[in-house]
């Protein structure tokens, strides 16, 4: 056959539609992207044949087509955002999602989703209400501030705080604390979007009370403290408590603005956890604005708190920033949610997944390694070995860089000679399968930290679907 012919031979769009065999598949798909997916493989098989001619045509058949188009469709259907198991022994890992919420705070979610909500309706008055109001109280009320919002993030906080509170006007901060945290959030260039001018003072390791000081002029709007989360310097170091630099911010008649970065509600070291600051010892120091995450070591959803002086947030309120940065309802109702938690302290350990996963004894976890190291190995077969090593968890998100939690792992090594790629190929087949599972690779094993892991049977049960080694 000429290539001509060859090319004619594909059937045209309109023809494989009518094939009885894809009725199934528009019926559960819809035309739309069934035809979307015909196209694609016609083309395809276009594309094929006039390359490489008459060997193609083998893979021609209806049959083939159907199969082929059936699994375009599945894959293109598919979410591609879907949970994982994260066994990477980063408990609050950014790119894995950050805090698992509690279920109070899914139910929450799953209430207001799908229908009308009082989220800016004031229910007693029967007016126009202030979507704040769901959080403001319950942040007011565990920080000891006199008024709270939320936004969108962090950064976001940092932001619009900056840019209300100091636009066009000079912000001491120290060479200590000009952070960068993952995906591009730099306090230099916050505070240059934020429309401020960042005064470097002090040195990288020691910034005294007098170096701000000096700092101050008459276009000085706030000082600034900024938490070091993601690095510790230490040595022959000094820093400005936020104590001493309320004082001196309230004599100078300057604001004073701190990003906690993670912050918390409570002692994390009830939980034998290291001690990070409070919002609350923050707001009690005299900081007059102070922002903190809402999924980092709170165990929110994704959300920037700013609480503070009541005229302060005020303003920030009424900046025209604020409503492009505002938060949706869904996430307002699990914020408030787990805000709610938060007035029951005592039993904040079992109910909030976050501080349950981080207090997590390594007895317990080396446990389950025990008891999964079995059947994993049986799973896998004799192409790898599996074992229990000793691990240590971290926090994540910037959270106490330095501290370990002592923890177990199931440690895999391909039995394999070319051990590198058979250890490529397991991650890999890991990440394929229903729940992918998120490991990480160090000195030649896949290791499965088991920190995160509460529902074992579940990840048992789909082990059966690894293609062998
Ligand atoms: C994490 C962090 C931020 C950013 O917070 P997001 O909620 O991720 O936007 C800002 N500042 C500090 C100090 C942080 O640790």
């Amino acid at each position: 056959m000429s290539n001509d012919s060859l090319l004619k031979s594909v059937p045209s769009v309109d023809r494989v539609l009518k094939f009885p065999g894809l009725a199934p598949l528009i019926e559960t798909y819809g035309r739309a992207p069934v035809t979307e997916a015909v196209r694609h493989i016609i083309d395809q098989s276009r594309a094929a044949l006039s390359e490489v001619g008459e060997k193609a045509l083998g893979g021609l058949s209806d049959e083939a087509l159907i199969s082929q188009i059936s699994m375009l469709v599945e894959q293109d259907a598919a979410p591609s955002l879907k949970r994982v198991f994260n066994l990477t022994g980063t408990v609050l890992h950014t790119n894995l999602g950050r805090a698992p919420l509690p279920p109070e705070a899914i139910d929450a979610m799953v209430s207001v989703a799908g229908g009308a909500s009082n989220l800016e309706f004031d229910l007693a008055k029967g007016k126009r209400g202030d979507r704040d109001t769901h959080v403001e109280v319950l942040l007011a009320e565990l920080t000891g501030a006199e008024a709270a919002t939320v936004v969108n993030n962090n950064a976001a906080a940092v932001l619009l705080v900056l840019n209300t509170l100091a636009n066009r006007k000079e912000v001491p901060v120290s060479r200590g604390e000009l952070i960068e945290i993952g995906g591009a959030f730099r306090i230099p260039d916050i505070m240059q979007r934020a429309g401020c001018k960042l005064v470097e003072i002090g040195t990288t390791n020691r910034t005294h009370l007098r170096d701000y000081e000096n700092a101050i002029g008459p276009k000085t709007a706030a000082l600034m403290k900024v938490h070091t989360s993601n690095y510790a310097i230490e040595g022959f170091t000094k820093n400005v408590t936020g104590k001493e630099l309320s004082a001196l911010a309230k004599a100078q008649d300057v604001l004073l603005i701190e990003d906690l970065g993670s912050g918390t509600l409570v002692d994390l070291a009830q939980f034998g956890l290291p001690h990070e600051p409070t919002a609350g010892e923050t707001v009690a120091a005299g900081v007059d604005v102070v922002t903190f995450s809402g999924d980092k070591l709170l165990g929110g959803p994704q959300a920037g708190l700013i609480v503070g002086r009541k005229d302060l947030i005020e303003r920030i309120k009424r900046n025209p920033m604020k409503r492009a940065l505002r938060l949706d309802k869904v996430t307002i109702a699990a914020l408030a949610a787990v805000l709610r938690l938060y007035r029951d302290p005592d039993r904040l350990r079992d109910r909030v997944p976050t501080l349950r996963l981080l207090a997590r004894p390594e007895k317990g976890i080396r446990e389950m390694a025990e008891r999964l190291c079995g059947p994993v190995g049986q799973a896998l077969g004799r192409g790898a070995k599996v074992s229990v090593a000793a691990t240590q968890s971290q926090i994540g998100s910037g959270s106490q860089p330095v501290e370990r939690l002592a923890s177990a792992a199931l440690s895999i090594a391909p039995t394999a000679h070319k051990k590198g790629a058979a250890l490529e190929n397991l991650a890999a087949s890991l990440r394929g399968l229903p729940i992918p599972v998120i490991g990480r690779i160090h000195e030649g094993a896949l290791i499965l930290d088991l920190r995160c892991l509460e529902d074992e049977s579940e990840f048992l049960s789909q082990l059966g679907e690894l293609p062998p080694l």
